[in-house]
Formats: C-alpha cells, structure tokens, sequence
C-alpha cells in the first residue's frame, strides 16, 4: 500500500489546517466555540491517522492509553466549574508536556541501545516504526534530531513538574508561595546542571545514569521554579508553560518526523509565547523575571491604609445608578463565584431603559482566567459594543458617576499605584477610583487572589454594598423596578 503514507501525511496536513483555522476562529467570541470544535475534529483526524502508519506497534496499549485520557478528560471536563479552570489547563498542559518528556526519554534510550551503552533488548516502541524495523534496533538519531529531542525533553519536563506545581497552588493544596534564602541562586544551578548534562547527551554520552540524572534536575528545575510563585503572578506562568508544552511537542514531533506534532505544537508555542507576553505586559513583569524572580514577592512592609469602610443599602446605591449619566460595571472573580452574569446583565437593561450609558470594564486578569470575564458576559448576552478593555475605559473613570464593581479586588487596587512594597505594584489596574461615586458589591471584608487590603474600598467616594453577588445584584434589579413604577 504504498499509497498509505501519502494518505496519512494529507490527512496530518489537513488537521494542521483545521488546527490553524480553527485558533483564528477563537480570536473572536462570536466564532470561538466552533474554533474549538474545528481544532479538536483536526486532533481526532491527526491521532486516527496515526494509526494507520506502516509498522505500527502496540496498537492495544494505546487504544488503551487513549481511552483511558479520553475518559478522565471527558468527566472532568464536564464537572469542572468555571472557576477552577485554570488548574484543570494547568493539569492537561502539564500531561502534554510529560507526554513529550516521556517520547525525549524512548528516544534517548533507544539512542543509548543503538549505540551500545545499554543492552540491545528487542523492542517494540510505537514511536518511530519503520525504523525499529531494521534488526529490532533504533537508528542512529541524526545530531539535529538528538540535540532537538534532548531539548524538547528537557522543557517538557520542566513543563510537567511546574504545572503540577501551579495545579496544586490554583488547586489549594499547597501554600502560595514558597521561598527561601538563595532561592535564585539554587534555581539557576539546577539549570545549568540540567543544560550540562542535556549537551553531554546531545553530543552523543547517551548513558542510563546520565538520561536518569538529566530528567530528575529538569524535573526539579520545574518544580524549583515554580515554588516560590504567587500572588498574582500564577496566571502568566501556566501560560508560560503552555508555551513550553508546545515547543517541547514540536520538537518531539521533529525527531519522530511527525507533521502534525510538529505543527500543532508550534501554533501552540507561538500561542502560549504572545498570550504570556500579553498578560506579563498586564501585570507588569518581564519574562525573565517570571523565570527566574522568587516574583509576587515584594520587599518591606506594606503602607498601612487609612479610614473604614462605609456600607450603603441596596435602595440608594439604586438611586444612584438610577439618576446617573454614566455607570461603568466593573466585574471579577466574585461575579464568577456568585454566577451573577445574567442578573447583572439584566441590572444594566433597566438602567440603560432608563437612558443610562452603561458600560462594562474588563481588566485582563480579571477572575481566574484569561478571558473568564468576557465568557461569563458573553454566556448572559451582554453585546461586545458595551464591553471596553482597560487602556480604553481609563480615560473615561473621571467623567464615570456611578463605578459599580461585582466581586472584583485585586483588579481595581490603587495601591498597585501607589505602593512600591505591595505584592501586585506596578500592576495596571482598572482606575476605578477615579469615578465620581464607587459602589463596591463582595460578601465581606475577604481579600482577592493576592491576599492583600484594597485601598479603593476605604477611599472618600466608595460606598459597600455588602453581599452575595447574585442576590445584591437582584435586589438593586426590584430596587431599580420599583423607582420605574
Ligand atoms: P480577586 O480574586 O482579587 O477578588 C475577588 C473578590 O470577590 C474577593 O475579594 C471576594 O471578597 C469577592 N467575592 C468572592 N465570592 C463572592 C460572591 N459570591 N459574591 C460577591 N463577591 C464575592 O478578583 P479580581 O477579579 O479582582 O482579580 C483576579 C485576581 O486573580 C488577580 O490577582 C489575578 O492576578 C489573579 N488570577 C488571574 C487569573 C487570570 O488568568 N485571570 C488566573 C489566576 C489568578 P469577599 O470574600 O469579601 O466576598
């Protein structure tokens, strides 16, 4: 048959097209959900063909494999709620980067066994078929491809163990952050030690102890790196790694001459490396700082914040928006927690039947996502036309009367501004405290992410109107109702 290949390559030519249309579709929400789609038919298209290749082994064991992730992946991802997203991408981009540390592992051992310094057993590796076929032996890998799957192994390990790290922190089960003294210093040794070792493999000092020995410190190294992470600074990270998760595929894919891994995994690397650039911009980190800073941390003692905090009861807080000219809606991760998207949207309804300008704010980071805010808005049907990013809505917070923030805390903090010792200065925020009046809406005096006071809710102009999410929102609804009469 000697057609098949031909066949196979079309058909990974096909799922990189899907894979590519499919990403450009979810630039926008409108298309989003069926970029989705079209990526993951392009994802069952790539791994069904795959079975067909010449001299595929070991097909039971990875129909096994693939029932097995299907099955886990399909019930977690419909139970997983919205606001534990972030550890469940932790977690799959953590697999994908362990897959391709586990190929880099087959290839170097079977590079060792070809060469001699392991013994030759007979082996029937699924990876590269056609040639385990000469003598039950692995080819010789060519230098670019030893030195790209050395490569590729060692930043899907550092994927694998850091994400299990960030899984863990988003998850609750380990403290924030961890540091010590010459957390830095340690770090960059275990680097080093790391890339030392992964040259002496590269040029060819293939050994067991050495392939052992290189995987334990890139596995360290990831999780090293990702100990001392907090604060804020976790979204940029699962990010970076999704990054990383994708350049090790597609080196992997590189040495196995896979197209499709190939490509898929450079849509996802480039993908990963613009939205880490993106969200790094909107925390104001550098890269290198996110890779090698014991970062979220800052020195001294935080300034201590002035006044109290001055609560205010649904029925004038609706008065106030009611008779104003312009309300900005400021969302976060409490509006996501209380699943106040749909009654909020119907608040800004009866205010902007009123003849009020109503716009919504969206800070990049705002809930635990990227994006989470705009699917929470989007899912209750507020149009794009009345939700504005953080560059354009600035401006506009001094001519705001009414700034309504649900749930939101880190995203709206002026000490970000204002105090070089707090853990997010130097963040943008959303400039709410501008706005002529503040309507703060949270259960309590409970902290955001970070874990840090919020100037803006004992400031002169804002106003507490304490409470679930959803039901404060309903009340200002029938408070709004009955001034319409
Ligand atoms: P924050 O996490 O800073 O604050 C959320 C606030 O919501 C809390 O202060 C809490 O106060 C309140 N809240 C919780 N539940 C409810 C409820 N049911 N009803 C009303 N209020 C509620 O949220 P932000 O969106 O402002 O900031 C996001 C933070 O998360 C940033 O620090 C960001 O860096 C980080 N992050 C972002 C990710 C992303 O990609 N977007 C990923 C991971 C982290 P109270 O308890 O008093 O109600």
């Amino acid at each position: 048959m000697s057609w098949l290949p031909t066949i196979i390559k079309a058909c990974y030519f096909l799922a990189a097209l899907l894979f590519i249309l499919g990403l450009k579709r979810m630039s926008s929400p409108r298309t989003a959900r069926g970029g989705i789609v079209w990526a993951g038919y392009g994802m069952l298209l790539a791994v069904l063909a795959t079975f067909f290749l010449p001299d595929m082994h070991n097909r039971g064991l990875i129909i096994a494999a693939v029932l097995i992730g299907v099955s886990a992946a399909w019930w977690t991802g419909r139970r997983v709620a919205m606001t534990a997203m972030p550890q469940m991408v932790a977690l799959y981009n953590g697999m994908g980067g362990g897959a391709a540390a586990a190929i880099g592992a087959v290839e170097l051992i079977g590079y060792a066994r070809s060469s001699g310094l392991l013994h030759a057993v007979p082996d029937t590796s699924p990876l590269r078929p056609e040639a385990w076929a000469v003598n039950g032996l692995p080819p010789a890998l060519s230098p670019t491809e030893l030195a790209l799957g050395v490569l590729g192994a060692l930043i899907g390990a550092v994927s694998f163990s850091g994400s299990m790290i960030a899984f863990a922190k988003l998850q609750g089960w380990m403290d924030k952050r961890f540091v010590f003294p010459g957390q830095r210093a340690v770090n960059l040794l275990l680097l080093a030690a790391a890339v030392v070792v992964g040259v002496l493999l590269a040029i060819g000092h293939a050994s067991p102890a050495l392939i052992a020995a290189f995987f334990a410190l890139a596995l360290a190294f990831g999780l090293m790196m990702t100990l001392p992470i907090g604060g804020a600074d976790m979204p940029v990270v699962i990010s970076l790694y999704n990054a990383f998760t994708g350049l090790a595929v597609s080196f992997e894919g590189f040495v196995l001459g896979n197209e499709a891994m190939i490509i898929a995994g450079m849509v996802v690397g480039a993908a990963g490396t613009l939205l880490t650039q993106l969200m790094a911009k909107a925390m104001n980190r550098s890269i290198g700082n996110v890779l090698f800073g014991s970062f979220g941390a800052a020195g001294g003692e935080a300034q201590a914040i002035e006044g109290a905090q001055k609560p205010v009861d649904a029925a004038d807080a609706a008065v106030m928006m009611a008779y104003a000219e312009r309300v900005v809606i400021v969302p976060g991760y409490g509006l996501a927690v209380a699943q106040a998207q749909h009654k909020v949207w119907e608040f800004a309804q009866l205010l902007i039947k009123r003849g009020v300008k109503v716009k919504f704010a969206i800070h990049p980071v705002a809930g635990r996502m990227p994006g989470h805010m705009n699917v929470l808005l989007a899912e209750a049907g507020v149009p794009y036309d009345l939700i504005a990013d953080m560059d354009d809505i600035n401006p506009e917070f001094p001519a705001t009367d009414v700034a309504l923030v649900i749930g939101a805390n880190d995203v709206v903090n002026p000490v970000a501004k204002t105090d070089p010792a707090s853990p997010i200065y130097g963040m943008p925020i959303l400039d709410v405290v501008n706005a002529k009046q503040v309507i703060v809406i949270k259960r309590g005096k409970g902290t955001g992410f970070a874990g840090i006071e919020n100037a803006l809710f004992y400031a002169d102009n804002t106003r507490m109107l304490y409470g679930d999410g959803q039901a404060a929102v309903g009340e200002l609804v029938n408070e709004v109702k009955a001034i319409d009469g």
